[in-house]
Order: C-alpha cells, then structure tokens, then sequence
C-alpha cells in the first residue's frame, strides 16, 4: 500500500496499527515484541514505539517470560493493564436500566437494575443523565479513571451520530440525540449500539461464536431480530439497520404488526405472541399439563421439554417460522454457526431440532450440512453487550487513541 500524504491519513494508519497491536497483547499476552512484530506484520521499529507509548500510558505492562526447558535469562513479555480504567456500560429495556462499572478487561466492579418508566415528564435522555449522577455519586469510592460510555438499547438507531430515532415500548422517544448529551455532561467518548447488534459482537469477542468467522445470531424476545456476523464484522454495524428478520411475513393474513405490515414473523414468535398463542390453543384443548398452573415462558419450556404434546407442538411451531428464514440466510452468508438467544431456549431439547430440521430441508444441503444450532452464552440482560462496545473500540483503535493522548 502506498502510503498518503495527507496527516488524516497517517492517523488512520497509526490508529489502526495500535488498535492491531493492543489486540493481540490482550488476546495473547504475555508476548514478546519480537512475536507482536511478526503476528501484527510490523517492523521492530514501530512496535517499539507504539508499545512505549502504551507503557508510559499505564495501558500495558511488562512482565517476565519463562520459555518452558529454557535455562537462559526470561525474555520480556507485555500484558494489558486494565484495571486502573473504568468505563460506564448501560442497557436500556422494557422499563428497567442496568448501570454498570466495568474495567477494560470487561469485568464487572458493580452493576445496579433500576426501573425506568415508559412514560415520563421529563425527556428519556434527561432521566438517563439523572440515573447516570446518582450512580457515580452512589459508587464514586469504587470508581476509577472514565474512560467512555457504552449505551445498547432496542430501537432504530444511527450509530455514527449517536442519534436514537425511536425505542418501543418509550414512544415519546422520537429523534433523541442521546450520544452528545452525555458525551457533553461527562466528557467521554459515547458509544451507542442496537442492543442485539450489540448482543452478537459480545458472543463474538468473548462467548459461543468466538473464534468463528460467520454467524448468524437470532434473538427470540419481546422483539424478533438477528445480527450477522461475515468474515469477523459486524453487518451494518456502522449505520442504523439491522438485520430485520423479526419484519418478514411469515402470513400474509396474519396480525397488524406495529411497522404497518401484516403477519410479521415477530406477530407470531415473539415470546409475547407465543403465550397469548398457547392460552388460545389451552382453551381448546383438555388434556395439557399446562392447565393448572400459571402459562409462562418458564412453564411453557418446562411442559415440552416434559413431553406435553400441546407444549412441544407451540414451541416446534417457533423453530419452524425461525427456520424457514433462517434457510434463506443461510443460502445467503454461509454461516458456520447459528445462535439462539432466547427465553424460549428453555425448551432447547424441542426449539433447537425444529429450527435445524427446517434449515436442512429448505437450504442448500453442502451449506446447511455442518450447521450447528446452539444457544447464546450470555442471556438477554446484564450489560456485557455494551463491554464488546468498549472492547471493539480499543481494538479497532479510536477509544485507544484517545487514551494514549491522555
Ligand atoms: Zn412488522
């Protein structure tokens, strides 16, 4: 590559190396500056200097390296040093925000659920700020330096500009310009992320896809969306669409959905949609297990994966409207892996077979055929999604960039 004049472009390149650079002392540390200048393609020279200002930083350190059989004086390796940075990482849903602290090794410090309601006097992003006060005043003898804010949220979002165009559930919400809000109250980089974009980078970087290259990650909710991973990225995870599964019909004279269509695939498995289905088919039918007892997600699961015929028929109807659309992704990316990240996924024994049976029936049998079906590590809660929010951000450079400044 030749390299351009323009500064703009010597930042770029600069960040980007750094970014590769403190990637892989995270994710192999301890290692040698003569394996970081192979693995990273750079000359010694420049991982010197970057692995300098790193160090003057506080962002690495240096520790001694033992070679195993080996007599001789141990080499010097460099680990992260991540504990001294904290960052704010929140998640916002159906009435409720979790507030964390975490370190950049992603580790929690203190995590606090609070109730948010839907409907307020004050705008959404001004509680939020309110929240985010109280919370710093509450945990301020844990705190350590900020470093940014990583916000994951439902709803139709631009990323770049941090602007939240609208939320379910907060219908007051309309063109809140959430990102400069808080990046002018604290000062700090804001990071904002469709919270099941989100959801399937924190699989990546840190849970049941890691190391895999493509995957599809479908989330079974209140709401019914994916995220896809191709070749290790995120797909759009620059611009504010998502992969919009839960938004193809499945019914053509099916229920009015919210976005002004018919028979979404979300009017029928959203997890919402299943239990007011499964009380319908109950009132129908005498001999279930189900009656009797409350009909929730947890009971629900519980009966199918107990052999309730009713149970099992309303969960396998799931896995088949998911996998008639996943059959088509597939044919589409190829994936290596396929997520499920449900409540439903109680039911896993039912769910997971009723979606792989589809997939091999509807796609190309060479693409389909080593396709596995697993469940999410993480669960729809918490705020590790907002942590791969930080982590990809030191990885790809401008958080770090930042941080080397001071
Ligand atoms: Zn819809």
């Amino acid at each position: 590559m030749v390299a351009d004049s323009q500064p703009g472009h010597i930042d770029q390149i600069k960040q980007t190396n750094a970014g590769a650079v403190y990637r892989l002392i995270d994710q192999l540390g301890p290692v040698s500056r003569i394996d970081l200048s192979r693995l990273a393609q750079l000359a010694p020279a420049s991982i010197t200097k970057i692995v300098r200002e790193m160090l003057e930083a506080h962002l690495v350190q240096e520790t001694e390296i033992q070679e195993p059989g080996s007599r001789g004086r141990p080499a010097v390796g460099l680990m992260v040093e991540t504990e001294a940075w904290h960052y704010l990482s929140l998640r916002i849903s159906r009435g409720e925000i979790y507030l964390a602290l975490r370190d950049l090794s992603s580790k929690l410090v203190v995590e606090d659920r609070l109730e948010l309601a839907l409907h307020a006097e004050q705008p959404l992003e001004m509680r939020i700020v309110a929240l985010i006060d109280r919370f710093f005043i509450h945990h301020q003898h844990k705190l350590e330096r900020l470093t940014a804010i990583a916000i994951t949220l439902p709803g139709i979002i631009d990323t770049e500009n941090g602007i939240v165009h609208r939320m379910p559930f907060y219908e007051d919400v309309k063109e809140m310009p959430l990102g400069e809000v808080l990046k002018n109250h604290t000062g700090v980089p804001v990071y904002i992320q469709h919270d099941i974009s989100a959801w399937t980078m924190a699989e990546a970087l840190f849970g049941a896809s890691r190391g895999a290259r493509d995957v599809i990650q479908v989330v079974i909710d209140h709401n019914v969306g994916a995220g896809v991973i191709t070749d290790g990225r995120l797909l759009h995870a620059g611009s504010s669409s998502l992969v919009e599964i839960g938004h193809t019909q499945v019914d053509p004279y099916g229920r009015l959905c919210y976005c002004g269509n018919h028979g979404c695939l979300e009017t029928i498995a959203s997890v919402d949609s299943v239990l007011e289905m499964a009380q319908v088919r109950l009132s129908q039918s005498m001999s279930s297990t189900l009656h009797g007892q409350p009909l929730t997600v947890e009971s629900l699961c519980q009966a199918a994966q107990q052999g309730d015929l009713l149970a099992k028929d309303i969960i396998t109807g799931v896995g088949t409207h998911i996998g008639r659309i996943l059959a088509i992704m597939v044919n589409l990316f190829n994936p290596q892996k396929i997520l499920i990240g449900s409540p439903l996924s109680q039911a896993s024994d039912v769910l997971f077979p009723a979606i792989a049976d589809c997939i091999r029936q509807q796609s190309l049998p060479a693409y389909s055929k080593h396709i596995a079906v697993e469940s999410t590590q993480f669960t729809n809660q918490g705020t590790m999604a907002g942590a791969a929010l930080v982590k990809d951000a030191m990885y790809n450079g401008s958080l770090l960039i930042r941080l080397l400044q001071g």
